[in-house]
């Protein structure tokens, strides 16, 4: 018999329960008890949307975060959390997540949160575990016990879920500059713990998490797996080894050889490793197989997945699990709440609850036969089919369009310099030419007005009306402010990828498909399910308009084919690189239409460019080639007096600075102020050609930089780059901010940038 299994299910809720529970405990309109109250039943319902596997998951859930979870459950907790200040563990929990707790309503009971990253290579982010010479661990585990105690009344098989000892160290940081690894004894002490308590409560099976196994591993590391699974075999736990969103590749050996009674691998992203694994693993072993994808939102093929999976299962027998590739954690709940999709569309997606019938069908068509699930497996098959086959996926026109792709398409006409000339006579901004990123407060009043126009109480040209009024008063102010390249202010956007996937074709949207992106954060991504296309124009009337009301250039604002790409659910029928350059062709379409509309300066923003990197470095170089070259298929189409900008955030650059260069835009803006010095350093080995504003100030904060600050900033810059290549811009862009903030900020900046000139030429 085969058996089925969940590494994890989504916590928000269906309906983003969780969320609001939580917002409304941090605000104080509900108990602590309340909130616990709706965490308790929304375990209880994922336990029963779960039901009819063998095993279920216990320890997946979390009010914010597993990582941060993991820390106090190891006892592991920064001591600015707590000791002095008033409140129990879960204030001193929301204080590291989200720097304060319920009971925190003065803003001076803030302590500083933990620091937040990406989790591996997807959009989920974790708090960072924080490390120092003297970190000493101590066993928590009581919540998680209760959970076990909870699920045991509906589940007679529960598998708890734990991060792994060695994955926990990688991720977390050293605060003193020691070495981590320092800490492994005392860790495995805590979790020999940890697992003699799950012993006590009659546990059996249990996940530990090790995803670190997919990256590469030097020998340190790898020495650190073997000395924490031989020293913690001495438990009776049955271990299950988990790895997930990518191949082992020289680390498979390694897995394969732990004192563990299985692993489980990721059968979608390291697919040709399966057969490996089998040779590998020893007889006593159970190999699980994560057969359905858990990163997307496609229906699995599951008649060709049994093609392949009937040999396995006849080799290995009752050794081989079937599970989704990774927690559920990144796709959303139910596809059943989508009422609104094209129902031809509809049929080929697979969400949360969906995924898991798959496993369960697969492991009853094993177990009794494709036959005994056959009016199911007909019906797959049709979808499949369906979606091979269908028109609105495939479209002769792009693919065409796509073969006769050269390289030239991406190259300017002219090298930067010569290029850069031909701006500067056209524009003649002034040196330090002060911008900003693209988006100006979205108020109330202009997230009302879209809603209206959304819901049908207002009509379109009332909307449009509406709209550039908006615009009005946001040229207007810059106007006031003096700065020298405007922008529209993007209110008809409610996001830089949603506004646009909108408006292409090949994109589809859902009601409430959202995912979690940290705490009671959450995203909706739209989904790439066909060839994209740029049936009209998308942003030409608004820029037109907004050009129309100033002497000063209008800076066109559109959104990069990689960030596109890397903040949706992307075809899985196609390489990711082919539908990069899909996007690229539709945006390139808009980037002329602006340039004929009479648009000199035209933004691309690539926000995401840096998430798309894959988990191995030796894969970077490849991913950076195909991006590279979509950006600049989008962008470089345009002629030599048309200034072409970019903007990228989330600092760490360092690394791919070159390959930035490569994109050739004119001038690119980076979020550079929540590290300073060392986005800066990059500048020192790699020598940057072009014009370059580094954010100035931080637009994710509400206090107001000053003159001096940013000056100081710029001098900083300017010990690198030459003033005739550099701008004066915030960081991002300033959506998020009200009006009575940005003002003065961008005063001080416009203050800065004349400073700054003034002092060049003076001196020259
Ligand atoms: N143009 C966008 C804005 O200003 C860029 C957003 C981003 O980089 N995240 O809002
Ligand atoms: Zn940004």
């Amino acid at each position: 018999m085969i058996t089925t299994h969940n590494l994890g299910f989504p916590r928000i809720g269906g309906k983003r329960e969780l969320k609001f529970a939580l917002e409304r405990y941090w605000k104080g309109e509900i108990a602590e008890s309340a909130l616990l109250d709706v965490a308790a039943e929304l375990r209880a319902r994922h336990w029963g949307q779960q039901a009819t596997l063998d095993w279920v998951p216990v320890g997946d859930f979390s009010l914010y975060d597993h990582v941060l979870d993991t820390s106090f459950i190891l006892g592991n907790v920064p001591a600015r959390a707590g000791g002095e200040l008033p409140g129990g563990e879960l204030d001193r929990y929301f204080r590291i997540a989200r720097g304060r707790s319920a009971i925190d309503t003065q803003a001076c009971a803030c302590v500083h949160a933990g620091e937040m990253t990406k989790w591996f290579d997807t959009n989920y982010h974790y708090i960072v575990p924080e490390f120092e010479k003297h970190t000493r661990f101590s066993l928590n585990a009581d919540r998680m016990l209760e959970q076990i105690r909870q699920a045991r009344q509906q589940h007679p098989q529960i598998k708890p879920v734990i991060l792994g000892p060695v994955t926990y160290l990688w991720l977390g940081k050293s605060k003193d500059g020691s070495d981590k690894l320092a800490l492994l004894d005392d860790l495995l002490s805590a979790y020999a713990q940890w697992f003699h308590a799950l012993e006590q409560e009659g546990v059996t099976w249990v996940q530990v998490d090790e995803p670190v196994l997919v990256v590469e591993l030097s020998d340190t590391w790898k020495y650190a797996f073997r000395k924490a699974y031989f020293q913690l075999q001495t438990t009776r736990l049955k271990l299950l080894l988990t790895t997930y969103f990518g191949q082992l590749q020289d680390n498979l050996q390694l897995a394969c050889e732990l004192p563990v009674a299985g692993v489980h691998l990721d059968a979608i992203s390291a697919a040709d490793e399966v057969a490996k694994i089998i040779d590998w693993l020893p007889s006593h072993k159970i190999l699980s197989l994560g057969v359905v994808n858990g990163r997307n939102v496609w229906n699995t093929d599951l008649s060709q997945t049994l093609d392949w999976l009937e040999p396995v299962a006849a080799r290995l027998q009752h050794r081989l699990w079937l599970a989704p590739s990774c927690s559920l954690l990144h796709v959303p709940v139910d596809l059943l709440s989508e009422q609104k999709l094209d129902t031809e569309i509809r049929a080929w997606l697979a969400f949360a609850v969906q995924k898991l019938d798959e496993v369960k069908l697969l492991a009853m068509a094993l177990n009794q036969g494709r036959d005994s699930v056959a009016a199911q497996l007909r019906e797959n098959h049709a979808a499949i089919s369906s979606r091979k086959r269908s028109v609105r996926v495939h479209r002769a026109d792009v693919a065409a369009r796509v073969t006769t792709i050269d390289e030239s398409m991406g190259v300017r006409q002219s090298p930067y310099p010569q290029r850069a000339a031909v701006q500067r006579q056209k524009f003649r901004l002034p040196l330090f030419p002060a911008t900003t990123i693209g988006s100006f407060p979205q108020t109330q009043q202009i997230r009302k007005t879209r809603l209206d126009f959304r819901t049908g109480k207002i009509s379109e040209p009332a909307y449009r009306q509406a709209m550039r009024h908006e615009i009005e008063i946001c040229v207007h102010e810059q106007e006031i402010l003096g700065l020298d390249v405007l922008v529209h202010g993007e209110p008809e956007r409610n996001d830089m990828v949603e506004y646009f996937g909108e408006q292409l074709g090949g994109f589809a949207f859902t009601e409430s498909g959202w995912v979690q992106s940290y705490g009671s954060r959450c995203v909706k991504p739209p989904i790439i399910y066909g060839d994209v296309s740029h049936p009209h124009d998308i942003t030409v009337e608004w820029m037109r308009y907004a050009q129309s009301l100033t002497q000063k250039p209008m800076k066109g604002m559109l959104t990069g084919p990689v960030t596109l790409l890397n903040w949706s659910f992307v075809r899985d029928d196609q390489p990711r690189a082919e539908t990069c350059l899909q996007l690229a062709l539709a945006i390139r379409d808009e980037v002329l239409a602006l340039e004929q509309a009479g648009i000199g300066i035209i933004q691309i923003d690539e926000a995401a460019l840096r998430e798309g990197l894959p988990l191995r470095k030796s894969q970077w170089g490849a991913y950076l080639d195909w991006a590279i070259r979509a950006f600049r298929i989008a962008a470089n189409g345009v002629k030599d007096a048309t200034q072409i900008h970019t903007h990228m955030c989330y600092s760490e650059f360092n690394d791919i600075m070159s390959a930035i260069a490569r994109m050739d835009a004119d001038v690119i803006t980076i979020e550079t102020s929540r590290s300073n010095m060392e986005l800066l350093d990059a500048f020192d080995q790699f020598q940057y050609p072009n014009e370059i504003g580094p954010g100035v100030y931080d637009i994710h904060s509400p206090n107001i930089p000053s003159v001096e600050s940013i000056v100081a900033s710029m001098q900083q810059a300017l010990r690198r780059i030459p003033a005739q290549r550099l701008w004066v811009n915030p960081d991002c862009g300033l959506k998020t901010r009200a009006w009575e903030e940005v003002k003065p900020a961008l005063r001080n900046m416009v203050i800065a940038s004349r400073q700054l000139a003034g002092d060049i030429n003076q001196s020259a």
